[in-house]
């Protein structure tokens, strides 16, 4: 993999959630040929293995672990995991995350004409499962991961969390109350956070990606016979830079947040990295 420079993480421990995802398993392999040693975490093991073998096989060091950011039991195991392979972590990003079609409303605005139509799902026809569903494991996926892997890094400098958040952090998209409660509540915790940690030693920061095509948001941006959705159409014309990001280039903005020699008096921040998404009225 090309790095765009190369930070002083040799050694560090990194762990990221949701690192056999599409963006999280470029990260892994960014930051681990960077001389990192990085923890895989991910609900499904056998994807992170496979992260983590791709990795080995260009000689560095990675582990797969299984982990379900949704339950303590997990992490718990997951960090003694860690902590046996490799003896601490000293680097948390937070990558798991996403929305889900069930929590999606079907229309953009309330319309009464469809609303009570068989296969119409209206902001009223939302179900609270669902819902909690996509933000429990946005943000208390986010929260979780935290508070069992930061204890290891208190008062140990270079100590770093990142947090993943989204457009949505900004301005809620449309369709998807819950991923964008979520994402807001993820960067009002990353500021509260890096606070809190300040005097101890932690920074915290979040990396805001725009519109990337990836597994958990192909259902909105993609028809089964793979032409773009009028929704894709959209996003596209509201972001300046008129195409989606790819992995890559989120990597410039994670090595920089989590390398001290870097961004060492850098906390609290959200970063874009969205091809003028953000800054972009429509107008
Ligand atoms: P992805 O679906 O490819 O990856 C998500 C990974 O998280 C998967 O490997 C999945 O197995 C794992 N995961 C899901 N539930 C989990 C759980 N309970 N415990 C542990 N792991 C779990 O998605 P992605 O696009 O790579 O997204 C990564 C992060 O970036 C997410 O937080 C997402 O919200 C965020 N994001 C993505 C985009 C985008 O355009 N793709 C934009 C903004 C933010």
């Amino acid at each position: 993999m090309k790095l765009p420079f190369k930070p002083n993480i040799k050694d560090k421990v990194v762990v990221i959630t949701g690192g056999a995802g599409v963006l999280g398993s470029d990260f892994a392999k960014a930051i681990a040929a960077c001389g990192a040693k990085v923890a895989i975490l991910d609900l499904s093991l056998e994807r992170a293995q496979e992260v983590a073998l791709e990795i080995k096989r260009v000689g560095f060091e990675a582990i797969g672990v299984k982990a379900n950011v949704l339950e303590k039991d997990s992490l718990v195991e997951a960090r003694e995991t860690v902590l046996k392979v490799y003896g601490t972590c000293d680097i948390l990003i937070n990558g798991a995350g996403g929305n889900h079609p069930k929590a999606t409303t079907t229309d953009e605005f309330f319309n009464k004409e469809t609303f009570g139509k068989e296969d119409n799902k209206s902001f009223f026809d939302l179900d609270l499962n669902s819902f909690n569903f996509v933000f429990g494991l946005n943000f208390t996926g986010t929260l979780l991961p935290t508070q069992i892997f930061a204890v290891d890094m208190v008062d140990k400098p270079g100590s770093v969390i990142l947090n993943v958040s989204s457009m949505n952090a900004f301005t809620p998209l449309t369709k998807i109350p819950a991923y964008s409660a979520a994402k807001a509540a993820v960067s009002n915790f990353t500021q509260w956070l890096a606070v809190h940690f300040a005097k101890s030693n932690i920074r915290v920061n979040a990396i805001a990606p725009g519109f990337f095509s990836t597994e958990q948001n192909k259902a909105l941006l993609w028809n089964e016979d793979g032409t773009q959705t009028a929704r894709s159409h959209k996003i596209l014309n509201n972001t300046p830079m008129g195409r989606y990001g790819e992995p890559e280039e989120l990597i410039g903005t994670l090595l920089w947040l989590i390398d001290n020699d870097s961004s060492g008096f850098v906390t609290g921040v959200v970063i874009p990295v969205d091809g003028g998404f953000s800054a972009y009225s429509g107008v």
